[in-house]
């Protein structure tokens, strides 16, 4: 089922066969009819994550460049729609010569057909491919259609892995293995053997229960994983090294480990710096996509979230991170001044109006009271929109997504955006990916990164309007970096002089941070935090 972990499972068994010396890469393969993520709500499916290519993937593909430490391709990434478009597309263009076209085999060859291309675009020994959904759905069938195709046609090379979830029901307090068991049994029934099982479970998989499983499903005991609940996602990997996760996939694979193997060496420094770290550091998300019905959820975030662990973590500190609902901050549901106790505040990237006024007043309360900011994207935006109203007394100031008759539109349309709009053409058609900027020598960025050139993911439609620019400049907000043509501004921030980090970018720098890279600008946010 969702949730249960079979995207950390895959980044976790890339990571540790990359330190077996192989060339790895990780393909995820996502049931839905949405051709990219991109037109998906966060709060139903979490984060969008941004490839350099610009293509909009599932949360899942950060988690894989994360533990890999590799930026991954297009090619990397499937979905049905997109799979299903691409058939179409061909049967219209006459390129199925006449035939008739079917789900079986034209779908499941342009799945395999992918699957290959991604290797070998990698140059990868060995691809993890994570196929979505829980076994049983209709809508991830021909994915695992696809992969039975590709083990009958390499019974030597394809090994099969089933992430399951076994419930411990609290009024049993004890460990049930059949849905997993029937989970079996229904891959079984789609010609599927599974060749190991990593059991996920609030506790660990006592040997009973392994060898229950085992006899029911004809998967040798060794090769069912205990796979219990762990406080970090970053554990994982060492875990399952323990387990000799790796070994366990090389000899299904009839591979050998290579002598150059590194060992999870860098992996392990990272864990310790993590389990070492103690100065704490208090940093206020603020956002809007918080809410699912009575419960709360992070992971539309998750990338800004990992971002401030890696660079704390690389620090000493221990982040508590916080979640402030800006809708709470504009209806007073919650004084600005309850902003006081956090050592930083960022506003990440957002759409639309909905705590629009709550994150503004947030910034402006950043500004005024020195607590060091980083603005993401539409948190730079919003940066800009609030200057102009209260350092420029430009009250009406506004970004047109939200007020298109203000007289001081200071963050606008891009040209280009708006014929799509005016289309309806809203699938991947954002500023997307990657984009060099040119930083401001002496800036608090370029310092940051050290080295005045730098490429950052984007995803936006709206952007700073140059016929304001500088009159902002001049009021004091300098724009410290701009897209190499001069055109777009990339990063804005006020003098050190007047407050001691009050930076915003219009990229999402979060989708670079890495646990062995931690990403220079979060790290002197944080520095900023400490201090404060
Ligand atoms: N809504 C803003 C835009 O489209 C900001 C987008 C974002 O924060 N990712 O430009």
């Amino acid at each position: 089922m969702s949730g249960v972990g079979k995207g950390i499972t895959t980044a976790s068994i890339g990571a540790i066969l990359k330190a077996k010396g192989f060339k790895v890469n990780l393909i995820k393969a996502d049931p839905y009819l949405n051709v990219d993520a991109g037109t998906m709500n966060p709060t139903e499916h979490g984060e969008v994550f941004v490839l350099d290519s610009g293509l909009e993937t599932d949360q899942d593909m950060g988690n894989y460049e994360r533990f890999l430490n590799t930026d991954l391709t297009s090619e990397d990434y499937m979905t049905s729609g997109m799979i299903y478009k691409t058939v179409i597309e061909r049967e219209r263009a006459l390129g199925y010569h006449g035939k008739c076209v079917e789900a079986i085999p034209h779908v499941t060859n342009e799945i395999l057909e992918r699957i290959h291309k991604s290797a070998i675009s990698a140059s990868a020994s060995i691809t993890v491919i994570e196929i979505g959904g829980t076994i049983g759905d209709y809508q991830n069938i021909l994915f695992i259609e696809a992969a039975r195709i590709l083990k009958v046609r390499n019974p030597e090379d394809v090994a099969t892995i089933l992430v399951s979830f076994l419930p411990v029901p609290g009024t049993l307090g004890e460990m049930k293995s059949k849905p997993t068991q029937n989970a079996i049994h229904q891959l079984n029934s789609y010609g599927v053997q599974a060749d190991m099982i990593v059991a996920r479970s609030i506790r660990p998989l006592d040997q009973k229960r392994k060898e229950k499983i085992a006899d029911s499903t004809s998967i040798p005991a060794d090769n069912i994983i205990s796979a219990p609940d762990i406080d970090s996602i970053y554990d994982v990997p060492l875990n399952f090294a323990k387990d000799s996760i790796g070994e366990k996939v090389l000899s299904l694979l009839h591979l050998k480990s290579k002598k150059n193997g590194k060992s999870m060496r860098k992996w392990q420094a990272f864990v310790r710096k993590k389990n070492k770290a103690k100065k704490k550091v208090k940093i206020g998300v603020v956002g809007k996509y918080f809410d699912t019905g009575d419960f709360v959820l992070s992971d539309a975030y998750v990338s800004v979230i990992e971002a401030i662990k890696f660079s704390s973590y690389s620090l000493g500190a221990l982040p508590e991170i916080e979640w402030i609902n800006a809708k709470k901050l504009e209806s007073g549901d919650r004084p600005i001044s309850f902003l006081k106790k956090y050592d930083g505040i960022i506003v990440p990237g957002g759409f639309g109006e909905s705590g629009v006024e709550g994150k503004i007043r947030t910034i402006k309360f950043c500004r005024e009271q020195k607590i060091p900011y980083l603005g993401l994207c539409y948190g730079m935006q919003l940066m800009v929109v609030e200057y102009a109203r209260n350092v420029l007394a430009w009250r009406d100031a506004h970004t047109t997504e939200i007020d298109q008759k203000t007289n001081h539109p200071v963050i606008h349309i891009m040209p280009d955006q708006e014929k799509k709009l005016l289309k309806s053409d809203y699938g991947g058609t954002m500023r997307l990916g990657a984009y060099t900027a040119v930083l401001k020598r002496g800036s608090i960025v370029a310092r940051a990164y050290d080295k005045l050139r730098v490429s950052e993911r984007h995803r936006h439609r709206y952007e700073v309007n140059n016929t304001f620019r500088s009159k902002i400049e001049m009021a004091g907000l300098s724009f410290s970096g701009t897209s190499e043509d001069d055109k777009l501004c990339e990063f804005a921030e006020l003098p050190m002089s007047r407050h001691p980090f009050f930076v915003g970018t219009q990229a999402h720098p979060e989708l670079k941070a890495r646990p062995l890279d931690p990403h220079p600008l979060f790290t002197a946010f944080i520095k900023a935090a400490l201090k404060k």
